[in-house]
């Protein structure tokens, strides 16, 4: 999902939120545009592409969000140090198309949840260290099942760069 071609659903999706507040109920692993699928397991393995090996910033914005996976969720991260596979679940890459970012899934296990997805981050589109981290974050997000919502980094707002309590429950309960 490229994050900021979707603002007028994010709009949709803020304004009937409202009436409910923070205890919304948003879906999960619906899938695009908004969503992402269920991951295949609780180890959410991670590679770089030689492009996105290249830079130490693209690296460290990588391992922020595959970090914060770790600590804020039950699931764990295995980095993929002989690099990417066709089942390395989230597999980083640069990618130049419009929007900060985008995440695909690119193959899937009987049960319907993702086997390896692409986790594209457009540097060249932000200029802060904020953005590429709540850029990381989001991108991740959906690649284990989350939707858009406005209380963290599954939003476009770079000061939020954590999942919500809410998106906690749903990576932690609903996969
Ligand atoms: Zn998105």
């Amino acid at each position: 999902m490229k994050k900021k071609l979707w603002i007028g659903a994010l709009v949709a999706l803020m304004s009937s939120s409202i009436l409910v507040g923070a205890a919304i109920a948003d879906d999960y692993a619906v899938g695009p545009p908004n969503s992402g699928y269920k991951p295949d397991n609780g180890d959410h393995t991670y590679c770089w592409n030689s492009t996105f090996a290249d830079s130490q910033n693209a690296k460290d914005a990588s391992q922020y969000a595959m970090n914060n996976l770790d600590g804020q969720t039950t699931m764990f991260d295995t980095f993929i140090s002989s690099g990417c596979t066709s089942v390395t679940d989230a597999r980083f890459i640069k990618t130049t198309e419009p929007g900060d970012g985008y995440h695909q899934c690119l193959g899937f296990n009987s049960a319907g949840e993702c086997e390896t997805a692409h986790v594209a981050i457009n540097f060249g589109n932000m200029t802060s260290w904020a953005d590429w981290k709540q850029t990381a974050c989001h991108e991740v997000g959906h690649s284990v099942g989350l939707t858009h919502g406005n209380y963290d980094c599954m939003d476009t707002d770079e000061t939020k760069q954590q999942y919500s309590d809410h998106h906690v429950y749903h990576v932690n309960n609903d996969r």
